[in-house]
């Protein structure tokens, strides 16, 4: 029989670093790394129907509908490479109904989630580390100090749920998302080795 697949949520507010860490842990244990907001900036890059009409909802800092970006997830699990080690999931679930199509989509595949990692940030901190990446990263919904607090609000209102959603589950490792870069990396890479 083969191995189970070890699929991660890196869970976070806006500006919690999860991209930065999803990149380091996907390396470090073979993961296909699967930002929904990369993958939504890469259809606006190249023009497609889809960048267009989910643009109008992140240049407002509002999540684009559920069932655009369970489509797309659906897509990349259907079509990952068959010597990946599991899924690091960056941004996505970010609804309850997301999270039980995602749970549903890796049940159709004989998989589950293994760990969700939530990255605890201090929210001016956050507001401060995306003004900060506002200046050079060329983000719309990071350059407006609204909109980041509209990010934030939209966070807490529909995302935060998830967390519960997997707390039931027993599935959560809360991990502080403030101080070295590096030492966030270890203390992720430690609560995985725990569930390998
Ligand atoms: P991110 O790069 O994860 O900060 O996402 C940037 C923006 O893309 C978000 O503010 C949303 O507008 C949109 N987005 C990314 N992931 C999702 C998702 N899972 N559900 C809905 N909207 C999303």
């Amino acid at each position: 029989m083969n191995n189970p697949l070890l699929n991660l949520i890196i869970f976070g507010p806006p500006g919690s670093g999860k991209g930065t860490q999803a990149v380091k842990i996907a390396q470090q244990f073979n993961l296909k790394h699967l930002s929904t907001g990369d993958l939504l900036r890469g259809q606006i890059k190249n023009e497609t129907k889809l960048g267009l009409e989910a643009k109008a909802f992140m240049d407002q800092g509002e999540l684009v509908p559920d069932t655009v970006v369970i489509g797309m997830i659906q897509d990349e699990i259907k079509n990952r490479a068959t010597d990946i080690h599991g899924f690091i999931f960056d941004g996505f679930p970010r609804t309850i109904a997301q999270a039980e199509s995602l749970d549903n989509m890796l049940a159709a595949h004989n998989e589950t989630i293994s760990l969700v990692l939530s990255l605890k940030v201090g929210e001016e901190e956050i507001v401060d580390r995306l003004l900060a990446r506002g200046k050079d990263s060329g983000r719309a919904d990071d350059a407006d100090e609204a909109t980041i607090r509209n990010r934030i609000k939209v966070y807490h209102e529909k995302t935060g749920p998830v967390e519960d959603y997997y707390n039931k589950q027993s599935k959560v490792d809360a991990i502080a998302g403030e101080g070295e870069i590096q030492s966030i990396t270890e203390a992720l890479i430690d609560a995985i080795t725990v569930v390998v």
